[in-house]
């Protein structure tokens, strides 16, 4: 036997062959398939040369996944996890075991793909209801959104809406109540100075003094105070303004619901209901409105239809509302969302049930009351004379305090010199409450929890007013009713998960969306306290493991993107794209170019850059495409030098939409910038690039990185993501800022664009630790293994399908895209025919009818090895002989597997089956492999437009469950 060295010995240990998916012996029968020598070979011939870096990344050796942990530990070690009284929207919270450990840690459930295909996503749709059903519960109004991204970008969006929906149409005020959180203000005034509208901050009853469209009010407010405002949203509504409400989700199971008082929108952040804190984030925000106000509502939402069979059916409602973001008509930009993080949400309320939200809702306000009445014995009395869980106090001791706080190590929000706070939560014990006697008023207070709470159940008067007590019944409906002990709670997660199409049954080969591996080393990190317990306005000396976190991470981005810096506050990829343009717009008016407002935009964007440039503000001005799917650069010159001075940008996408790295990519950075345009380039694609090329390398200006799709963070069923941007120097002083948090690279007045500093921060040691394991050498491995397993089900598929586009030496990039409209002319077969029928062969269908209608993008990633791609390839060619046998009038247009796809369990025990021209182990066992491994669509196709008419939003009726 020959002896291998050591370090051959330690090689084969490292992650970057289990990140990998086709080993050596599968890579060379691929490379001989697509006719290349080797990998170098390959990319030689894919990757024009003029665009190929000439340097090796510099993020470090490859870590096995031991090593890569150890690391890790360390930084989460130098996180200090103090107790949080800081509030502002963030609280501790006990996530339910039951649910940390069957959806957040569970791949069935991180690792689904946004629900376009409902047949095989009915799970994670009806958890979404539930969601959609407990927020109109809370809330008092009727049209409940399948979630946004924070409670301050929901803000923004209530902003919008009422711009859309006022009747007001003549004012241009939109007035927020001065005791908001100031995270969210700043959210909600860098939006409005892009939309021209103006921004009034005064005492709430001042509203009614302005001629507005809308206004904002925080109900608990910052300092914890709860009015009851019917009053005022009466008068508001009289002189048509649209009133909006930030809304508290845990005070709301007590409180009177702002729907009640008058609210036409109302949102909030849902983390408190069993999401961690996470230093930010992700958490789902609710967002409700009024029915009538459905065709504004930004987002997604969730509705119920019927399948083909009559049974009940959920699906995204108003689907093609929102595809496409709807370029220029965009309600918003809302791409990724906050699914995993919003059936979390609701997961706790269906664990718990009204009962137990309300005993948890009544702990929190007792323990809130008891602390208030204990200073005040001391004569410490709160400001606020009406509250649910927070209390804000004066004191000359403040100095004292905040030592004896850090002493403690707890953490109090802190407003001024004189001014403080305490939020208390569900992890609030009676410890917890002498230790804060002991902090605020020192040792010798004599205070005793016990008997303090004996004087408040005594008391006549509540903390909380009659008129602003709950006296409507919520969470009424049986699925947040039976599910109450944990082996009933656990089957409930289970029978959904069983469902759903996940990542953990078979490749999901969307293209553009990169589905690939979502390690479970590199998702360990995302629940350890010391990274999920951080509140995100903690002191930054509390956070060191953070910010080593986040600085390694922004260095690594930095070397593979070839900008000079990141800003990390975007929180999913289209807000990157407003984050990155509006730095494009502050740099453009800091050199006396305020007027530069035209956005040019290819015809093959994504929906998101122009429902983006929307948002900044911006001017869309659409160029050509040629044959070929690239840009076609005689128009680009034509419209460049029509707009001239008032160019403002560039949004491209690189390699193409349409998976080809056009060669003149470079001209089109230089035509721009010829005009004064800064160039934004669409980093969705990064999977094509890292290690062998890179936009700052191209010369682009600003890129959004996608770390959901490139960096391994899991899709979540639609979200959560992040989506930092990478800046050139010259931009870096226009990025996002903060209020609260100063991240550093931007001047002090910039705006934010997410309601915490860092984004989604929580999710961040997720892409640190697929950088750090996989290394340099494993990061460029896997751009080259993403196209040569994308070459390769090119090369077995374009014998059986047309190919819309290819690239040099007919090669595509990491993702390809089938033509099927020639094959719709001789057969009638759809591509949502091929998609629905793909369901039946075991795999989600691939992106369909994006960049161009009757299409379907394949892009298969690193991550799948040889024997999934040719299972993949066998199903699609098994396909394309029953398409045949359409074409050739074997079976009739309208009764065929692939009209009738995708097949139940239903269908077969139908008696009615026999009459179909083809069997039953045709439609559901086509193949081998689906004999020895089913995935069960369980409803049959879905029809949208019943939906659509039909609008149905919340859970379904008792009846539908008997
Ligand atoms: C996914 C994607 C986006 C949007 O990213 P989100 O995180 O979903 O907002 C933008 N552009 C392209 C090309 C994409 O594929």
């Amino acid at each position: 036997m020959t002896k291998q060295t050591l370090t051959q010995l330690e090689q084969h240990e490292l992650f970057l062959t289990r990140h990998i998916g086709p080993d050596e012996v599968q890579q060379q029968a691929m490379l001989n398939v697509v006719g290349a020598e080797s990998i170098d070979d390959l990319i030689g011939q894919i990757v024009p040369e003029s665009i190929r870096l000439d340097r090796e990344l510099t993020v470090g050796r490859p870590n096995n996944e031991s090593e890569g942990l150890d690391y890790i530990r360390n930084v989460a070690n130098k996180n200090q996890v103090f107790k949080s009284y800081i509030g502002m929207g963030y609280y501790p919270t006990l996530v339910p075991n039951v649910v940390l450990r069957n959806v957040l840690e569970n791949p069935g459930w991180y690792t689904a793909y946004t629900p376009y295909q409902p047949e095989i996503a009915q799970g994670r749709l009806e958890a979404i209801i539930n969601f959609q059903q407990m927020s109109m519960d809370l809330t008092g109004l009727d049209l409940a959104s399948a979630s946004l991204l924070d409670e301050a970008t929901a803000a923004a969006e209530a902003m919008a809406l009422a711009k859309r929906v006022s009747k007001a149409k003549k004012a241009n005020i939109f007035f927020v109540a001065n005791d908001l959180f100031p995270q969210t203000l700043d959210v909600i005034k860098t939006r409005a100075e892009c939309f021209g509208f103006d921004v009034v901050v005064g005492p709430a009853h001042e509203a009614v003094n302005y001629e507005l469209f809308g206004a904002l009010f925080q109900y608990t407010n910052r300092e914890g105070q709860i009015h009851d405002y019917t009053e005022l949203f009466t008068e508001l509504k009289a002189k048509k303004a649209v009133i909006s409400v930030a809304a508290d989700i845990m005070s709301l199971v007590l409180l009177k619901s702002p729907g009640e008082m008058g609210a036409d929108v109302v949102f909030g952040n849902a983390q408190r209901f069993g999401v961690p804190m996470g230093y930010g984030g992700p958490h789902a925000s609710f967002f409700v409105t009024k029915d009538t106000h459905k065709r504004s509502m930004p987002g997604r939402i969730i509705g119920v239809s019927q399948d083909t069979r009559g049974n009940r059916a959920l699906r995204m409602a108003m689907q093609t509302r929102e595809q496409h973001i709807r370029r220029e008509k965009a309600n918003s930009n809302i791409c990724t969302a906050q699914v995993l993080l919003a059936n979390m949400a609701s997961f706790y309320a269906v664990f718990h049930g009204p009962q137990g939200l309300k005993t948890i809702a009544n702990r929190i306000n007792r323990f809130t009351d008891i602390l208030a009445l204990g200073l005040a014995s001391k004569g410490l009395n709160p400001v606020n004379s009406a509250w649910f869980d927070t209390l804000t106090f004066e004191s000359t001791n403040l100095v004292a305090i905040k030592t004896r706080a850090a002493a403690a190590k707890l953490n109090l929000r802190i407003d001024s010199d004189l001014r403080f706070g305490v939020s208390l939560d569900e992890t609030t014990t009676r410890e917890d409450i002498a230790q804060l006697f002991d902090v605020i008023l020192g040792e010798d207070h004599g205070l005793d929890v016990t008997i303090i709470d004996e004087q408040v159940l005594a008391a006549t008067e509540s903390s909380i007013p009659a008129s602003l007590q709950r006296q409507n019944a919520i969470l009424t409906h049986p699925t947040f009713n039976r599910y109450q002990s944990e082996t009933e709670m656990m089957r409930y997660i289970k029978r959904l998960e069983n469902k759903d199409l996940a990542l953990n049954h078979s490749m999901i080969s969307l293209g553009s969306c990169t589905m690939k591996l979502n390690a479970v080393a590199e998702m360990l990190p995302i629940s350890w306290p010391e990274f999920a317990n951080m509140h995100p306005f903690c002191p930054l000396e509390q956070a060191e493991g953070y910010t080593q976190l986040i600085n390694e991470l922004s260095d690594w981005l930095v070397d593979i993107t070839g900008y000079d810096a990141i800003c990390m506050q975007p929180n999913s990829g289209a807000q990157g794209e407003y984050a990155g343009l509006l730095a494009i717009q502050k740099y453009h008016a800091s050199r006396g170019d305020g007027h530069r407002n035209v956005c040019l935009i290819p015809q093959s964007a994504h929906g998101t850059n122009p429902a983006s440039a929307q948002l900044a503000g911006m001017k869309v001005v659409v160029t050509a495409c040629d044959a070929q799917g690239n840009i076609d650069l005689d128009d680009l010159r034509t419209k460049a030098q029509e707009v001239a001075e008032h160019l403002s940008c560039i949004m491209i996408t690189y390699p193409s939409t349409h998976g080809v790295y056009e060669e003149t990519v470079q001209e089109i950075c230089e035509i721009i910038h010829q005009y004064g345009g800064q160039v934004y380039l669409d980093g969705a694609n990064m999977n094509a690039q890292v290690g062998i090329t890179s936009p700052g390398f191209i010369g682009a200006d600003v890129s959004h990185l996608n770390l959901h799709k490139t960096f391994a963070i899991p899709h979540g069923g639609g979200g959560p993501g992040m989506g930092p941007i990478g800046i050139k120097a010259h931009l870096a002083p226009f990025v996002a800022g903060h209020t609260i948090i100063k991240p550093g690279l931007e001047s002090d007045n910039n705006g934010a664009v997410s309601a915490a500093p860092y984004g989604s921060a929580g999710i961040l040691p997720i892409s640190y630790m697929y950088i750090r394991l996989l290394g340099s050498k494993g990061l460029k491995q896997s751009t080259q293994m993403a196209m040569l397993n994308a070459n390769y089900v090119t090369k077995k598929l374009s014998e059986h399908y047309p190919l819309l586009f290819s690239g040099r030496n007919n090669r595509v990039a990491h993702e390809c895209i089938l033509d099927l409209r020639p094959l719709k002319e001789t057969s009638g077969v759809t591509e949502m025919d091929i998609a629905k029928r793909l369901n039946d062969y075991g795999f989600h269908a691939p992106t369909m009818s994006f960049p161009v209608a009757g299409t379907l993008m394949i892009e298969p990633t690193e991550s799948e090895s040889k024997v999934e791609l040719d299972r993949f390839i066998e199903a699609m060619i098994a396909i394309r002989e029953e398409v045949r046998k359409v074409e050739a009038g074997l079976w009739p247009a309208d009764n065929n597997p692939l009209h009738n796809a995708p097949h139940t369990l239903a269908d077969i025990m139908d008696p009615e089956f026999d009459s179909r021209p083809y069997s039953r182990e045709l439609a559901v066992f086509p193949t081998a492999v689906t004999k020895a491994n089913k995935f069960w669509p369980t409803v049959n196709r879905i029809d949208d437009v019943f939906g659509d008419r039909n609008l149905f939003c919340a859970c379904v009726p008792m009846e539908d469950y008997e």
